[in-house]
């Protein structure tokens, strides 16, 4: 069993193209969807875990990318920088998957994208814009 987290970007003709659906019933994976962001006429962006036997999740994801729909590992998507952090902490109380921590003896804030959904609370909380989402 391989777990996957994804970020798919539709573009504005396939906004209505049932590819959860597809991945379930044609391809047998387990799609978790942790974000989704869909206007009518423009990009679509959903942010899924998707977990299943090797084959299908290749397979899947090589259906999707056929379509048209562009698939990035979500870890591409989130970026920190250390270098702006101040360490305030004011996003570590906010993150809702501890992705951003704070280590309390030493006051030290980390960044751990393998826990990052891309929820982007985070973003409006940081004054010096220490963590990006790069589309
Ligand atoms: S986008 Fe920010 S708040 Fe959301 S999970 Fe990632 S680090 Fe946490
Ligand atoms: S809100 Fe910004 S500056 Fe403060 S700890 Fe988080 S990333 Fe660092």
């Amino acid at each position: 069993m391989a777990t996957k987290r994804l970020v798919f970007n539709f573009p504005p003709n396939l906004i209505e193209q049932p590819l959860t659906y597809q991945l379930i019933t044609d391809h047998k994976l387990k799609v978790n969807i942790l974000r989704a962001r869909v206007t009518p006429r423009e990009r679509g962006r959903l942010v899924v875990e998707v977990s299943g036997s090797k084959k299908n999740l290749d397979a899947g994801l090589k259906y999707a990318s056929d379509l048209g729909v562009e698939v990035k590992p979500l870890a591409q998507n989130v970026q920190w920088s250390e270098e702006r952090c101040i360490e305030c902490t004011a996003c570590t109380s906010i993150c809702p998957t501890g992705a951003l921590s704070v280590e309390r003896e030493q006051m030290r804030v980390s960044f751990n994208e393998d826990k990052c959904i891309a929820c982007e609370l985070c973003l409006p909380t940081c004054p010096y814009e220490a963590v990006q989402i790069i589309f």
